[in-house]
């Protein structure tokens, strides 16, 4: 863990190429049954196992500290949430990258669980790359990861979206004392226009965004009445799978060092 070394030991690390992992996640409502820190420790235990996994297969990595707040202007309505805005979480994720660069960082990876996230870091990490070429710079969405398995895991389910099935057994798999399952409801919201799914219309060539009680009334968005422990063993194995081969991809993959600020011919 980055935040239990030392100035000498970080940087010793960081002399050897070390990878830089940063989970992200959100402090915002979960519906009535899951603590807002949901995102947050999902994030963070998602980097720390599959670094732990990457650190046996030989990977030099090491997990900053956890980003609590991200974007989730959308769930105010309901309290409980603490949001950042988009122009904030940009400018923090820029600040967050220029310091580990400075510091001699090259490879830097965002382990992000929390989908409201995705365009300020896409923002983020295009422009930093921009102005640090040599570096490599990357982020995952952890629930990609287990979209497909997600299909076997939860036969049936209508999708994936908040506080949701997935959501709720991953919480189990790795808290389960921290659920409050006698609070567990389930709101499978119509959609607004054809096709739309659990999580709105976010397809090729058309994104709709919305606010959160525009579309349930308990803050939850899916059918958490269908989690459980072993079902969120299952996935989270999976996720923590997927990350794991992405640090080694992302600790791998070639650096460009005379690439910096230069004109190619
Ligand atoms: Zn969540």
């Amino acid at each position: 863990m980055y935040a239990d070394l030392t100035r000498p030991e970080v940087n010793q690390r960081i002399d050897q190429d070390a990878l830089v992992v940063i989970p992200i996640g959100s402090t915002e409502q979960h519906g009535e049954h899951l603590p807002v820190n949901c995102d947050a420790f999902i994030a963070g235990t998602y980097a720390q196992r599959a670094a732990a996994l990457a650190t046996e297969r030989g990977v030099n990595v090491l997990v900053a500290p956890t980003i609590p707040f991200g974007f989730s202007t959308h769930h105010l309505a309901f309290g409980g949430t603490i949001s950042l805005r988009s122009q904030t979480l940009y400018a923090v994720l820029c600040d967050i990258m220029e310091s580990l660069i400075s510091g001699g960082v090259k490879r830097i990876l965002f382990v992000n669980a929390h989908g409201g996230n995705n365009p300020a870091i896409a923002m983020a990490v295009n422009d930093v790359k921009r102005n640090y070429p040599e570096t490599v710079l990357a982020f995952c969405h952890a629930a990609a990861f287990g979209r497909e398995a997600g299909k076997d895991i939860f036969p049936g389910t209508k999708g994936s979206c908040h506080a949701c099935e997935f959501e709720t057994s991953a919480y189990l798999a790795f808290n389960e004392a921290a659920v409050r399952k006698d609070c567990i409801k389930s709101e499978l919201p119509e959609p607004r226009v054809a096709g739309e799914g659990l999580g709105g219309v976010n397809r090729e060539g058309v994104t709709m965004p919305f606010t959160m009680d525009q579309r349930t009334q308990c803050g939850v968005i899916g059918d958490a009445t269908k989690a459980s422990r072993e079902k969120g063993e299952a996935l989270t194995a999976v996720i923590t799978e997927g990350i794991a081969k992405t640090m080694e991809q992302v600790a791998h993959c070639p650096l460009h060092p005379s690439s910096a600020r230069v004109r190619v011919k």
